[in-house]
C-alpha cells in the first residue's frame, strides 16, 4: 500500500468549511487523475447522527451501505463523485463501542485498557482501513471540531503517529483557520491563527499548510507573518476566501496554489486539472436564463442544513435547465387548512416534501399534497413525503376515513402505511431500512420514462412501508404504483394518472444527485416545474 495521508485540522473557531475545503481538496486531485477518498472523523460519543435531531447536526447523509452519517460526506460525494462508505465515517462514539466490547470479551487479556495507545490506536486503524479498502492514491481524513477542544485530543494523536509511521512523504498536515479583519484599523489579525498553531504544535503537529479562512485578500505582510511564525513556507499559506457558491471553493483553493502545494509537499508530478465540466457548471449557476420558484414543505425549515441534499438537488436540476430555482422552506406545522395550503403554495410552480420522523407536521404535509393533487402541480414526495401522499389519496380519493400511518397513530382505522409484519414488535433502533435497495420499475409509468431503466437502486432510510393490504383499492384508482422492491413486495414509487407530474418515491435520492450530474427525478421535477411557470 502506498497511499498518501492528508489531514485537515481546523482551528480558530468551528464552522469555517472544514467540510468544504476537504472535498474541494478531493477534487482538485482527482481532477488531476489521481484516485482519492474522503473521509471523516467526529470526535463526539454518538455512536452515528441517526439518532440526533437534524436541529442537533443538520441533515443525516446515508452512504450507499446504508451508513447514517455526517452531512460532510454528503459534500465529499457532490465534489469527487467518490462513494464514501460507512467505514469513511469514524466517530468517538464507533471506537469507544469497539474497545468496550472487547474490553467486555476479556480480549485485553486483563491489561488496563487506556485512552493511549487503545484509543488511538483504535482510531489508526480506522482512518488506515479506508485506504485499505479502495487503495487510493490518497486518502484526506477531516477531523472534526477545532484544535484543543478536550474530545478531539485522541484523534490529533493517532493522526500525529500516523505521520510517524507513514513518513513524511506520505503525510500531509493541512490547518484551517480563520484570520479576522478589524475594520477600525483596517487589518487582517494573525494573532489568533498563531495561537492556533502553536496549540497544534503543543500536540506535536507541525502543519505544512496553514489555510486562512478570511474575508480580504492576505496581503504580503500577512503572508510573510504567518510563514515566519508558524514555520510554513510562503506557498504553502492558501487563501481560502468566502465565496458566492460553495461550488466556487475548488477553483478559489486551485488558483490559490493548493494542488500546487499538495503535489510538491508529496513530491508527485504536478499536472494541470482538469476542471472544464465544473467549471462549465459553476458559469451556468451563475448565469440562469431564468428562474422558477420551488416551495418545501417540512418540519425542520429553520436550519438550512436539515434538507441539505434535498436542496443541493434542486440547485443542480436548476442547474442542468439552465434556471435559477429559488426555494421557499415552509413551515408544514404552519398549513393548518385547505385555505392555508392555497395561500401559501399559489404562487410556486412546484412543490417538494422531504423525509422526516413523528408526527409534528404532518397534517400540513397532507394538505399540501392535496394541493398539489388537485390543483395539478407538480409533486415530488421523498420517504416521508410518499407516505403523506398516500395517506392524503386514501383519505380524499379512496374514502378511507381516517387513514393513516402508525408512526403517528398506533391504532388508526387505515393504517396505509405501516410496519411490515416482520417489523411488528421489534426493537426500534434495528429496523430501518438503510442503504442501498432494488426496485423494479413498472412498464408504462413517467417513472420508467424518467429513469429509462427496469431496474434501479435508491438509498433509504426509513422504517414504515406502504401496506400492501390496501394495494388493490390503489392500483384500482387513479394512482399507479410505478415501483416495487422486489425482494420485499414493497411499494417505492408512486405516480398520479392524469397530472402532470406527481412522483413520490419511499428512498431519498438525493443523495445520489451531483452538482453536474442532477438526479434523473429532480432533473424531470424541475423542468415540469418551468413547464408549469411557463417560463
Ligand atoms: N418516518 C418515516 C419512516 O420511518 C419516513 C422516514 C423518512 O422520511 N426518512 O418510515
Amino acid at each position: 500500500m502506498n497511499t498518501k495521508f492528508i489531514f485537515i485540522t481546523g482551528g480558530v473557531v468551528s464552522s469555517l468549511g472544514k467540510g468544504i475545503t476537504a472535498a474541494s481538496i478531493g477534487l482538485l486531485l482527482k481532477s488531476r487523475g489521481l484516485s482519492v477518498v474522503n473521509q471523516k472523523c467526529d470526535p463526539y460519543l454518538n455512536i452515528d447522527p441517526g439518532t440526533m435531531n437534524p436541529y442537533q447536526h443538520g441533515e443525516v447523509f446515508v452512504t450507499e451501505d446504508g451508513g447514517e452519517t455526517d452531512l460532510d460526506l454528503g459534500h465529499y460525494e457532490r465534489f469527487t463523485d467518490v462513494a464514501v462508505r460507512k467505514f469513511n465515517s469514524t466517530t468517538a462514539g464507533k471506537v469507544y463501542l469497539a474497545i468496550l466490547d472487547r474490553e467486555r470479551n476479556g480480549e485485553y487479556d486483563g491489561g488496563t485498557v487506556q485512552v493511549v495507545p487503545h484509543v488511538t490506536d483504535e482510531i489508526q486503524s480506522r482512518i488506515m482501513r479506508a485506504a485499505e479498502q479502495t487503495n487510493p492514491d490518497i486518502v484526506i481524513t477531516e477531523i472534526g471540531g477545532t484544535v484543543g477542544d478536550i474530545e478531539s485530543l485522541p484523534f490529533i494523536e493517532a493522526i500525529r503517529q500516523i505521520r510517524y509511521a507513514v513518513g513524511k512523504d506520505r503525510s500531509v498536515f493541512i490547518h484551517l483557520g480563520l484570520l479576522p479583519y478589524l475594520k477600525e484599523c483596517g487589518e487582517i489579525k494573525t494573532k489568533p491563527m498563531q495561537h492556533s498553531v502553536k496549540e497544534l504544535l503543543g500536540f506535536g503537529i507541525q502543519p505544512d499548510i496553514i489555510m486562512c479562512r478570511s474575508e480580504k485578500k492576505l496581503t504580503q505582510s500577512v503572508r510573510e507573518k504567518l510563514s515566519l511564525f508558524c514555520n510554513v513556507d510562503q506557498d504553502a499559506i492558501i487563501e481560502n476566501l468566502t465565496a458566492k457558491s460553495i461550488y466556487e471553493v475548488p477553483l478559489m483553493l486551485e488558483k490559490a496554489g493548493l494542488g500546487k502545494t499538495i503535489c510538491k509537499l508529496f513530491h508527485i508530478e504536478d499536472t494541470k486539472p482538469e476542471l472544464t465540466d465544473w467549471e462549465k457548471m459553476l458559469y451556468t449557476f451563475y448565469h440562469p436564463e431564468k428562474e422558477i420558484t420551488v416551495a418545501l414543505v417540512g418540519k425542520y425549515i429553520e436550519l438550512p442544513d436539515a434538507y441539505l441534499s434535498v436542496s443541493e438537488a434542486l440547485t443542480a436540476a436548476g442547474i442542468y435547465h439552465k434556471t435559477n430555482v429559488k426555494q421557499i422552506w415552509i413551515d408544514a406545522e404552519k398549513i393548518t387548512s385547505r385555505e392555508e395550503a392555497e395561500k401559501q403554495l399559489k404562487d410556486v410552480a412546484a412543490i417538494i416534501v422531504p423525509g422526516g420522523f413523528g408526527d409534528r407536521g404532518v397534517e400540513g404535509m397532507v394538505f399540501t399534497a392535496e394541493y398539489a393533487r388537485t390543483k395539478k402541480i407538480p409533486y415530488f414526495g421523498i420517504c416521508l413525503g410518499m407516505q403523506v401522499a398516500v395517506i392524503e389519496f386514501a383519505r380524499h380519493v379512496l374514502h378511507l376515513e381516517n387513514a393513516s400511518s402508525t408512526e403517528f397513530q398506533k391504532h388508526c382505522e387505515h393504517p396505509v402505511i405501516d410496519l411490515m409484519p416482520d417489523q411488528q414488535g421489534v426493537n426500534l433502533g434495528g429496523t430501518l431500512r438503510l442503504g442501498l435497495c432494488t426496485c423494479s420499475i413498472n412498464q408504462n409509468t413517467l417513472t420508467e420514462q424518467i429513469y429509462k431503466q427496469h431496474e434501479i437502486r435508491e438509498r433509504h432510510r426509513h422504517r414504515y412501508e406502504f401496506n400492501n393490504i390496501y394495494r388493490t383499492q390503489f392500483e384500482e384508482s387513479e394512482m399507479t404504483l410505478a415501483g416495487i422492491n422486489p425482494e420485499r413486495n414493497l411499494v417505492e414509487i408512486i405516480e398520479l394518472k392524469n397530472h402532470p407530474w406527481y412522483v413520490a418515491v419511499q428512498f431519498h435520492p438525493e443523495f445520489a444527485s451531483r452538482p453536474n450530474r442532477p438526479h434523473p427525478l429532480f432533473r424531470e421535477f424541475i423542468g415540469a416545474a418551468i413547464k408549469q411557470a411557463g417560463v
